[in-house]
């Protein structure tokens, strides 16, 4: 274990001193906890935040609270723009996700893609806490690469990381999670998006569980091409 985690910090430090100023986006599940605890324990440059959908379970707004009280690393935390998320739902409906594909990804867009860019704003390098078995959009990511979307370079530190991994390190070193986790949701985004799994589910079958698995995933770690669906006005 103690191999793991030490190959995850010089992938942090490797980051930081290649390709300064470095973020990291947590979205507050488990595996962004570990990285958050290492960050923090280990003093390294790397600005760490969060998106505020608005659709957040309590129980990660707890986690948050948490972290901001556990952590001397800040969490800054973006909320999405209020004419988009205005015109989003005059044209699709406050609840307008469930009816299609495309609007679900039009909703996410305006909840999380373009608050993330402009956190990714003025970065070289952004930290996520993908894991490769996560789901099946995830099969050909890599440790380190350029993320062509966002235009800066990507590491997924934690990408070999097993769940069980993850559990160990929080564990082991008493991390603050959220608490949904102990309800049966391994994978935690916006609450009307989220449900709980039943043991030997797919970890992801808890989100946007009417989609086909292959459209599962937000736009934060796919083509924002493809994320950027009807319905978005920016006016
Ligand atoms: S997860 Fe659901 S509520 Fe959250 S931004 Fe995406 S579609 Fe909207």
């Amino acid at each position: 274990m103690q191999e793991k985690i030490d190959q995850v910090v010089a992938v942090l430090r490797q980051a930081v001193n290649d390709f300064a100023p470095v973020c990291f986006a947590s979205s507050l599940g488990a595996e962004d906890m570990v990285l958050t605890d290492l960050i923090a324990r280990h003093g390294l440059d790397i600005e760490l935040f969060s998106l505020d959908t608005g659709r957040l379970p309590q129980e990660t707004y707890e986690l948050m609270q948490a972290v901001s009280e556990r952590y001397t690393t800040p969490l800054k935390v973006y909320f999405p723009d209020k004419a988009l998320v205005e015109g989003y739902v005059a044209q699709n409906g406050v609840n307008g996700f469930y009816g299609s594909v495309e609007s679900r990804k039009a909703c996410c867009f305006v909840r999380k893609v373009e608050p993330l860019r402009r956190a990714l704003s003025g970065k070289r390098a952004w930290v996520t806490g993908l894991r490769r078995d996560q789901a099946v959009t995830r099969g050909s990511l890599e440790v380190s690469s350029f993320d062509a979307d966002f235009g800066l370079q990507k590491f997924n530190p934690l990408l070999e990381w097993s769940h069980k991994d993850v559990w160990a390190y929080i564990r082991h070193n008493d991390v603050p999670y959220n608490k949904l986790h102990d309800q049966f949701y391994p994978s935690l985004g916006c609450a009307p998006c989220t449900r709980s799994v039943t043991p030997g589910e797919d970890i992801r079958a808890g989100r946007w569980w009417w989609e086909n698995p292959d459209s599962k995933e937000c736009g934060l770690h796919v083509s924002a091409k493809i994320a950027h669906g009807a319905g978005v006005s920016a006016s």
